[in-house]
């Protein structure tokens, strides 16, 4: 198999795998129990704290365990809501992920007014309409830092500066960013932050929240003390630990992998451009992911390509993970000015750190054996 979809998930990193089987075995402890099997639990528990700190470049007591990106993107958005009660005002952009935009859907219903800006061709919101957005009663600015289907990268420092001139809390979605690219937040006005394991090599259902010390803050959900408050309930232990071997092994590795990652991914899209008149890659290419490629071949079914291509042995996806299979077509490339005839032809390509250069090779030969055996169908 030639894994090409790890902007939906990505293989657990065997370093990470081994670090977290003593936690679903000997090591069971509560890391509330004040007994050294609890003891030990809340040991790796805050030596996992200390690795995502070091991955995000804050200080420990600023990350907050989750259960991953929705949840803690929900929680940044109601802390903030519920911590600024005069505040009913959202700032936003149309290509969010399902997790923003559906929370953001739905706190219109529930009275609060969501400003949702708008992007270019490239993907690309125009910061000056950011600015123009804020108001004294924006409770948050939330955008993506990269955007999941497209790698597209916002101007999250720049976009920051400018919430914080206005006194506005800035939560950035650096799920996709996490372990592709730096994510520290030091020197930047990013108040709040959401990523997840499962994108970087780590187990999935676990994920942090980074809550600058300064900001106020409410949890999501009512229970114990966990998390100095911040997030109640029983600590996902195993996962924690997974967590923070990830976001080391991350760390260590960026650079080359950033590089590695830009190289396998440079290598297919421009043969894929080469060989197949007529494609088209969507988003801003040089403010971009190094690992996805988002591109349409023209006159292909999508989704009849993902089939035959899985039947070949490569995976990769269209549009996001989560609306695979869903009839529309996807809202990040619609709002990108994409026609349907483009939208419904794209496909999107993401790479990982546990590629290999010959993946370039043999997912271009699948995708030649693809396109020539749906053509041959459809003559
Ligand atoms: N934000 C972005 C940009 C994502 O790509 C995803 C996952 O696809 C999420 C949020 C949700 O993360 P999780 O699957 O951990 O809930």
């Amino acid at each position: 198999m030639i894994y090409l979809d790890n902007n939906a998930t990505t293989p657990v990193d065997p370093a990470v795998r081994e670090a977290m089987l003593p936690f679903l075995g000997g090591v069971f402890g509560n890391p509330s129990s004040a007994h050294g099997a609890g003891r030990a639990a809340r040991a790796a528990v805050e030596e996992a704290r200390e690795q995502v700190a070091a991955l995000l470049d804050c200080e420990p007591g600023e990350i907050v365990f989750t259960s991953g990106g929705t949840e803690s993107i929900n929680t940044a958005v109601r802390s903030a809501l519920a911590s600024q009660p005069g505040r009913r005002h959202i700032v936003t952009s149309v290509i969010e992920h399902s997790a923003t935009k559906n929370l953001c859907e739905g706190l219109e219903r529930e009275g609060c007014e969501v400003t949702w800006l708008p992007v270019d061709r490239g993907g690309l919101p125009e910061v000056a309409a950011f600015e123009r957005a804020l108001r004294p009663d924006t409770a948050i600015a939330t955008v993506l830092w990269a955007n999941n289907e497209t790698g597209v990268l916002f101007p999250v420092a720049e976009m920051a500066a400018a919430a914080a001139a206005r006194r506005v809390p800035f939560h950035a979605d650096a799920v996709q960013a996490a372990g592709k690219i730096p994510v520290g937040v030091r020197g930047t006005d990013i108040h709040l932050l959401s990523l997840s394991a499962h994108k970087f090599h780590g187990p999935k259902g676990v994920g942090a929240l980074y809550v600058n010390r300064r900001l106020g803050f409410r949890p999501l959900l009512a229970g114990g003390g966990q998390e100095g408050g911040r997030r109640p309930g029983t600590e996902n232990v195993a996962g924690i630990v997974g967590l923070g071997v990830a976001a080391r092994l991350a760390r260590e590795r960026l650079p080359r992998t950033t590089e590695s990652l830009r190289a396998m991914r440079d290598r297919f899209e421009a043969a894929v451009l080469e060989r197949f008149p007529g494609a088209a890659v969507h988003g801003d290419r040089e403010r971009r992911l190094p690992n996805t490629t988002n591109l349409s071949l023209p006159g292909i079914d999508a989704g009849a390509a993902l089939l035959v291509l899985d039947r070949l042995g490569v995976c990769c996806s269209i549009g996001s993970a989560c609306s695979s299979g869903a009839p529309d077509a996807s809202h990040v490339l619609r709002a990108m000015g994409v026609d349907d005839a483009g939208a419904r032809s794209s496909l999107r390509f993401s790479f990982g750190r546990l590629n290999r250069a010959d993946d370039v090779d043999g997912a271009l030969a699948a995708l030649e054996q693809a396109v020539a055996r749906m053509g041959a169908l459809r003559d």
